[in-house]
């Protein structure tokens, strides 16, 4: 007796677990097919159909859909989000039409050459609705295959996906090609699930590599890391006579919106001129404290700290709209970011260590 192949085991555990009543497999025209293909790009089965007995209420054939407005088009999509998608069906429609008569093209090239039809999607509505054998590569797919393959690299990698496709290919059967396409998109929807797959239901487990390494969550490997871009920025800490730290308040956009900070600078720029033109202060001494980091979730920002001992020309002038000069001895309410408040605390226990000392 043969040994089962891989797509054997899964075309047994189709005819009997498979889906094989869906809408769009009764009448499995390319049309309807490719409709149906479509509307599954990030969409699960279950929201997919009942837009699609509602579109195909309305639009029963291409040259229905060709001849509508996009306006409808986009109504009938409403909900279903992604509406590149309705444009992408809507303007194939119109080529379909013009082109090749209204038929469908049953031809890889022609058919991957339309608006919103990658490989994998030609695969399938070429595979599903004509039987012809293409591999298919959707997210579900590479999932089953970097797992029963232990594909090592990030499937989104050009090498990797190579990888991939090559593994598609080689487990696509000869015959019972649509029924091998909607088994391994089953199994990568119900049994080899993104979290807590179902091995023990699972037609390949035997010989998945992933499974018998105990290593399903390890496949497939996600997404390197980005690094995290660095950004820079000078904080001056004004400190005049009396020990009060100049604080501004920030714009209500961008990061620590609304709360009250240090003036900051570009590295490059002249301070003693800045201060003397914007806080009407001389500089009298500086001091550069070692630099601090703080961590956002998109970027990293260096925080250079720069003390200004500064004497005021004009004490009678105490205030500007969004400007306090800032006395710890009598702190007002106001929110402060962490690294203003941390450099406000640094100043102040310098402050005491230097009273302790005289
Ligand atoms: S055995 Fe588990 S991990 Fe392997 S293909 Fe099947 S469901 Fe996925």
């Amino acid at each position: 007796m043969p040994v089962p192949t891989f797509s054997s085991r899964l075309l047994a555990w189709f005819d009997r677990h498979g889906r094989q009543d869906l809408p769009w497999q009764h009448d499995a025209t390319p049309y309807r097919v490719w409709v149906s293909e479509i509307m599954l790009q990030q969409t699960q089965v279950a929201t997919v159909i009942p837009y699609f007995e509602r579109f195909m209420q309305r639009f029963p054939d291409l040259e229905t859909l060709a001849g509508a407005s996009i306006d409808e088009v986009l109504h009938l999509w409403s909900g279903l989000g992604y509406y590149s998608r309705a444009r992408n069906l809507h303007k194939t429609a119109g080529i379909v039409h013009q082109q090749h008569h209204g038929i469908f093209p049953l031809n890889i090239a022609d058919t991957v050459n339309l608006p919103g039809i990658g490989p994998s999607t030609a695969g399938a509505i070429l595979a599903l609705s004509a039987n012809q054998r293409h591999p298919i590569l959707d997210g579900n797919v590479k999932r089953v295959l970097a797992r029963h393959d232990a594909v090592d690299g990030w499937p989104g990698s050009p090498a990797v996906e190579k990888l991939l496709w090559l593994l598609a290919e080689r487990y696509t059967p000869n015959k019972r090609v649509a029924a091998y396409t909607q088994a391994i998109m089953d199994i990568g929807a119900t049994v080899c699930t993104r979290t807590r797959p179902r091995c023990v239901s699972c037609p390949v487990m035997d010989d998945c590599a992933a499974y018998r390494s105990d290593a399903t969550d390890k496949f497939p490997v996600k997404r390197p890391r980005q690094s995290t871009p660095l950004r820079t920025t000078t904080m001056l800490i004004l400190v005049d006579e009396q020990g009060s730290v100049l604080l501004q308040q920030r714009p209500p956009a961008g990061i620590w919106g609304g709360l009250w900070g240090f003036p900051e600078t570009d590295a490059h720029d002249d301070i003693a001129s800045w201060c003397d033109q914007h806080m009407d202060c001389k500089v009298v001494a500086t001091e550069s404290w070692p630099t601090l980091t703080h961590v956002f979730s998109h970027f990293r920002l260096d925080i250079q700290p720069l003390i200004l001992r500064v004497s005021r020309q004009d004490q009678a002038v105490m205030e500007r709209p969004g400007t306090v000069w800032y006395n710890a001895r009598q702190p007002l309410r106001l929110g402060l970011a962490a690294p203003v408040r941390s450099l406000l605390d640094k100043l102040e226990g310098q402050k005491e260590n230097h009273v302790t000392h005289c």
